[in-house]
């Protein structure tokens, strides 16, 4: 049987009327479709009963057929509609609603059936690529393909679009603006604060729901109400332009200020997860400017950058600087300028915390233990000086032996502190040097307590022969 893919019976799908082997809109598909081409004496049958006569086919019109034709004709009828069926697929993108009744639109007819339709659909054949337009009867007739969606649904998104055109016919570009409509804000270089801005969010809101209200498919409305649409949108235009000309006096002259909140800033904070964000912006949103109790919460990288003397400022008096931005961590490398020289890491939040009132409010003077309370030594080198230090204040009771290079390094790769206590003479070992000596920079740790630690029961004493075996034993396992 030539390309029928299909030969599973069919006779209820395509029942025929009076005496017509082929309906109009059956024989329009057939003649549009691929399937055809397998047998040309009946493409070529159709093709003249067009021209000459009408586009259907009779009982009469088959009987001066060959007996092998009104054979097919009988039995393969419904099956070669089936297949020539599955050729065509809709097109999602195209889908026109012509208008009700009175609205003086013409309908077109359906390229399949031709009856008139108010909603036009266009199918399209996957084999040859023919297009027709036609109604949604003949769609539903043949069972054609419409990628998932319901005709009703298709129905409303064209009414949708029908409408959406109607205003935008009189308001340029409706769609955009309903949809960017806050985009605007961000044009300008720096936050546009409130009233401004919630102002400026809040006529958004109004237009999208004066266009939506017009728009939706399910609402019903008469002819004055597009009217009334369009002069609502028309007036909350205006009304959004003097706010963006008032908007663009706000930024010129504000563009400069310290602290003002960049776009920079804006793009950092809307890269935070959304609570943080919202608290953050509710906070900037306020003045358009990072306030003392913002700013330990803003780490964008160009804010660090631009405190940093202002920081400077603050910090000189109690004899500390900023050395470095760290804005992976993030926050800043500190330098005591009083000598020896430590090097300090310090965390954004709580370096803002302990000045930030100084810095931006210029209110209270900072307090050197407020700031180095929060710091750790960030260094090999510093601590090494911290640790001499600690050493020192500690002479009169503990002494540091000298060990071996082995030794040492096992010292250092274990963290520790090797002293020795100078009554007993016996050996201990401080575990978690580091943290000892941030502890002791930080002042959580003093002289007299931490004497009073090794001096606790829990403290191991070494002989020197077992401290010997120990690291000994450390540096065969390593
Ligand atoms: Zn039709």
């Amino acid at each position: 049987m030539g390309g029928l893919k299909s030969v599973a019976s069919n006779k209820q799908k395509f029942p025929r009327k009076s005496n017509r082997i082929l309906q109009q809109n059956e024989f329009r598909l057939l003649l549009n479709s691929r399937a055809i081409e397998e047998f040309s004496w009946l493409k070529a049958l159709l093709q003249e009963k067009e021209n000459k006569e009408h586009p259907y086919l009779t009982k009469n019109d088959a009987m001066v057929l060959p007996v092998e034709h009104q054979h097919f004709l009988r039995n393969f009828r419904n099956d070669l509609i089936t297949t020539a069926s599955n050729e065509w697929t809709c097109d999602k993108g195209y889908l026109e609603d012509h208008g009700g009744r009175g609205t003086g639109g013409e309908w077109p007819y359906c390229k399949l059936c031709n009856t008139p339709n108010r909603y036009e659909f266009c199918i399209v054949n996957r084999e040859n690529e023919n297009r027709l337009n036609v109604g949604s009867s003949c769609i539903l007739h043949f069972g054609i393909d419409t990628g998932g969606r319901s005709i009703p649904q298709m129905k409303r998104d064209a009414k949708k679009l029908r409408r959406e055109h109607e205003v935008d016919l009189q308001v340029r570009d409706v769609k955009r603006l309903v949809t960017h409509w806050d985009n605007h804000l961000n044009s300008y270089p720096i936050l546009i604060p409130d009233p401004h801005d919630g102002d400026y969010r809040e006529l958004g809101k109004q237009f999208r729901s004066c266009f939506e209200k017009y728009t939706d498919p399910k609402s019903k409305h008469n002819a004055t109400d597009l009217n009334q649409t369009v002069s609502e949108l028309k007036r909350l235009l205006q009304e959004s332009k003097e706010l963006k000309e008032k908007m663009a006096v706000y930024a010129n002259t504000h563009e400069n200020d310290q602290f003002v909140v960049t776009r920079d800033i804006v793009k950092w904070v809307q890269r935070l997860d959304i609570r943080e964000s919202r608290l953050i912006f509710n906070s900037l949103k306020k003045d358009g400017h990072i306030i003392a109790p913002t700013a330990h919460r803003i780490t964008e990288p160009g804010f660090m950058q631009s405190i940093v003397q202002k920081l400077n400022d603050q910090l000189r008096n109690i004899s500390l600087q900023v050395q470095n931005i760290d804005t992976d961590q993030p926050g800043y490398i500190l330098a005591t300028t009083d000598k020896p020289v430590i090097a300090l890491v310090i965390s954004h939040r709580n370096l803002l915390l302990a000045v930030g009132a100084a810095v931006f409010d210029n209110k209270q003077s900072v307090e050197r233990s407020e700031v180095i309370k929060h710091c750790k030594i960030a260094n090999d080198r510093s601590r090494d000086i911290v640790r001499a230090k600690f050493a020192k204040a500690l002479a009169d009771r503990f002494s540091e032996p000298s060990l071996s290079d082995d030794f040492e390094n096992i010292r250092e790769e274990f963290n520790e502190w090797v002293l020795i206590d100078n009554s007993s003479q016996r050996i201990i070992i401080v575990e978690d040097l580091a943290s000892v000596l941030d502890q002791y920079i930080a002042g959580d740790l003093d002289e007299e307590q931490f004497v009073r630690n090794l001096h606790g029961p829990r403290v191991r004493r070494y002989k020197r022969d077992e401290f010997q075996e120990l690291y000994s034993n450390r540096i065969h396992n390593r």
